[in-house]
């Protein structure tokens, strides 16, 4: 990975850590940020020095464009800690990419690989300490970009700040996981940003999940705006549906987020002998499948919480429990999958640096 040389990059350090006033066994996700930030502007078409500072809130115009026509990305990644104090990210040359491929479908500047990775490495070794050992802990990473020019003008902006957070997190739990099918709301379209991560995608999920949070229901999984009929992705998660012994998951496309967590579990699947197929599963087939009970599991996977069993999902009026499974397909890439990320096992692919 490029890393910034130390002269390219100004780093001004934090008088006294904030770390000890922190109950790392009592972390709500995505609430606590470590001591410093990396912020890099681009303006006058270019990429200007970066810096890592002090977190802390900034200034921005009233006017700045991201306020107003919501020109803003994000990614979300993790550093691990193994047993020997070192730590690792994982496949983060796919966040990178992702994230410049959200920047030029948003009319945004490309960041440069040095500030993106080299920036991140340079920020991780000031806040290492903050990458806690054990299976479930680590330190999640939100790098962003948002228009800061101003001008209440529905044009792109020229003036761009792209930056990264780290918050650390135990593993995520979010309890039992009931989802509602989509019957009517979407969350993307063919010729969208359902494939981008812009900060929009995920405001316009918050009022139908909202909706389906007031039923009983913690998450919502896509179908296709066209039709309804094809299942797509949840909230933050892509999703593996498994009939009989056979798992499936819908291809990417347009309309859904091309999930590191997901492409991970598709080859550790492959690997492992289980018969996964990247084929969308309709609406009518999942039904079927749980009426006559060849519906074994439904789970989403991510960045955030891994892997998230489905306990039971709704469509129309109808509610469906999953069976309960012992060794799920979920439990075994799960934990095929965190042991590569804690090196905890031999990492065959070559996805951890
Ligand atoms: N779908 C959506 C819409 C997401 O926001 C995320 C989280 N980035 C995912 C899927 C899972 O992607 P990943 O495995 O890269 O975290």
């Amino acid at each position: 990975m490029d890393s910034i040389k130390r002269n390219e990059i100004d780093i001004v350090k934090i008088g006294a850590s904030k770390i000890n006033e922190v109950d790392f066994e009592n972390l709500a996700f995505g609430n606590i940020f470590t001591d410093h930030m990396l912020v890099c502007d681009f303006k006058d078409g270019n990429w200007q020095k970066p810096t890592i500072k002090p977190y802390e809130p900034f200034l921005i115009d009233p006017s700045a464009k991201v306020f107003h026509y919501g020109q803003a990305i994000f990614e979300g990644m993790k550093a691990y800690k193994d047993e020997d104090d070192a730590v690792w990210l994982f496949r983060p040359d796919e966040n990178f990419k992702r994230f410049n491929a959200s920047a030029k479908r948003m009319a945004m500047p490309e960041v440069p690989e040095d500030i993106f990775l080299g920036g991140l490495n340079e920020i991780l070794k000031i806040e290492k300490e903050w990458v806690k050992k054990g299976k479930g802990n680590s330190l999640y990473i939100r790098p962003f970009m948002i228009a800061v020019g101003t001008g209440v003008v529905a044009a792109p902006s020229s003036h761009y700040r792209f930056m990264i957070i780290l918050s650390p997190a135990k593993s995520y739990y979010s309890g039992e996981v009931k989802v509602v099918i989509a019957e009517h709301f979407s969350r993307a379209a063919n010729g969208g940003i359902g494939a981008a991560k812009a900060a929009g995608n995920y405001a316009a999920q918050f009022y139908p999940t909202k909706l389906a949070n007031e039923e009983g229901f913690q998450q919502i999984i896509w179908t296709d705006d066209a039709t309804h009929t094809k299942l797509e992705e949840a909230g933050t998660m892509n999703v593996f549906f498994r009939i009989n012994d056979t798992l499936f998951t819908a291809p990417t496309s347009e309309r859904i987020l091309d999930g590191v967590t997901r492409k991970s579990l598709i080859a550790i699947a492959e690997r492992d002998g289980i018969d996964i197929k990247v084929q969308s599963v309709l609406v009518s087939e999942l039904l079927e499948a749980a009426k006559n009970g060849s519906l074994k599991e439904i789970f989403g996977a991510g960045t955030a919480a891994v892997v998230n069993p489905i306990v039971g999902f709704s469509y129309k009026d109808d509610y469906f429990e999953l069976p309960k499974i012992e060794n799920s397909m979920a439990s075994q890439l799960k934990d095929n999958l965190t042991n590569i990320q804690y090196k905890l096992a031999e990492d065959t692919f070559g996805w951890t640096v």
